[in-house]
């Protein structure tokens, strides 16, 4: 588009939540089309989980066309009940799949072991055409076709001050008419909305490479991008080279205000693993990290030019790939005075729910807390 742009970025691109997240490339990385629906209906809640389809679609040709060598691994999601109890909340996601036409396959308690071994899951929605990357070398990938395009890019950045038509760093300082931020659970350091973000926090933990029999019994059929129905939900997927990579968390940690590697919160995924999949008796973990997802009140992404300061423009807290894809896509557009028809659900500023109102006397833990589960409720 003839613009000239630079990328300051404080350590390495996709060394944020980007390169620490799970990999799973699905349209309800926090939402699914359910909440969707009950949140704003059919007609807006198609309109969305097309644009999150079509982000997912963007990342696999942006892979295949940039040929990015980041552990691609094409797998369906499934969304397992844990329990007895939690059937009819994710027959209702079945459902609305059914119902606006998105393909999607329901497995009861007879015919899950069918797809997925393991102890406890009583049922589950499938569905189509997902995948599984390692976000940090897509990230890389992507710098690497930024610069071959002609952009500037400076890793070891830290931008220290943001000023109306320029930002600086500890060496420099670059000028623009425009300034896009998308500095995700970052934007509060630098005083960038920091009344409307905040941050959850994930576990990960990955198993040594696993025998072809251990996989069999896992995943029988083909390997599956898993998600169980807890609120803090737990979720695990095979690498490329084989490893089970398990994810979740602790309601005590998910709201917590700094960064901390609880053990109790590794020990809770690993147990988990092993109860679902005794198989896993003997096996090692051998890597674990954790990691903020930026995040709104509502758990959609906060993209659009600021109400304030008018050549300034964020793109964050998509809380998913796909949906800080889609955070990214809709300030790019706006930024060449284009427009997607989705910018309206992003807006800055907009009005998040009716618990922020509280905000003030909550805190932002609690009220993040309360708003994720209204956002979350199951249909
Ligand atoms: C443990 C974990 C598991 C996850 N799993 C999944 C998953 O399986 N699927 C999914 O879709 N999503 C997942 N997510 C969420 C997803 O990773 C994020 O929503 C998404 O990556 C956010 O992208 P982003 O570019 O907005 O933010 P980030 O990737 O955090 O990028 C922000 C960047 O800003 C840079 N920065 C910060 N401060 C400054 C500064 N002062 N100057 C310059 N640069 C700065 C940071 O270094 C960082 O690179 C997961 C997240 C975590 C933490």
């Amino acid at each position: 588009m003839g613009k000239d742009v630079v990328l300051l970025e404080a350590t390495e691109c996709g060394a944020g939540a980007t390169g620490r997240s799970s990999g799973f490339i699905t349209p309800d990385s926090e939402l699914g089309l359910g909440q969707l629906v009950i949140r704003f209906g059919a007609s807006d809640a198609t309109l969305l989980w097309r644009a999150a389809q079509h982000a997912c679609e963007r990342i696999r040709s942006e892979i295949n066309q940039l040929q990015i060598e980041c552990d691609f691994v094409p797998a369906d999601s499934l969304l397992a009940a844990n329990t007895t109890g939690k059937i009819a909340a994710i027959r209702k996601e079945h459902e609305a799949h059914e119902r606006l036409g998105f393909r999607s396959d329901w497995y009861d308690r007879e015919h899950i072991t069918e797809i997925l071994g393991g102890e406890g899951f009583t049922a589950g929605v499938r569905t189509f055409g997902t995948f599984a990357i390692n976000a940090f070398a897509y990230a890389q990938g992507l710098k690497r076709a930024f610069i071959a395009a002609g952009g500037r890019c400076f890793e070891g950045s830290p931008v220290t001050e943001i000023l109306s038509n320029a930002v600086r760093t500890n060496d420099a300082v670059a000028q623009s008419q425009t300034i896009v931020l998308s500095l995700d659970r970052y934007a509060p350091v630098l005083g960038i909305e920091t009344k409307d973000t905040y941050h959850a926090q994930a576990f990960l933990t990955v198993t040594e490479p696993l025998t072809d029999d251990m996989w069999q019994h896992i995943f029988p059929e083909a390997p599956l991008l898993v998600c169980d129905s807890d609120l803090i939900y737990q979720y695990f997927r095979r690498t490329g080279e084989g490893r089970l990579l398990v994810g979740g968390g602790l309601l005590s940690e998910t709201y917590a205000a700094k960064e901390n590697p609880n053990p109790r919160a590794f020990r809770k995924i690993e147990r988990y693993a092993r109860q679902r999949f005794p198989g896993l008796k003997d096996a090692r973990f051998t890597h674990a990290w954790q990691g903020f997802i930026g995040m709104s009140k509502d758990l959609l992404p906060i993209a659009g030019r600021s109400p304030t300061e008018p050549g300034h423009y964020v793109a964050m807290c998509g809380a998913g790939l796909p949906w800080s894809v889609l955070a990214g896509e809709c300030v790019a557009a706006q930024v060449i005075g284009d427009s997607t028809p989705i910018d309206h659900f992003f807006v800055p500023k907009r009005t998040f729910n009716r618990v922020e109102a509280f905000q003030p006397i909550l805190g932002k833990p609690l009220t993040w807390a309360l708003s994720y589960y209204f956002a979350k409720q199951w249909p």
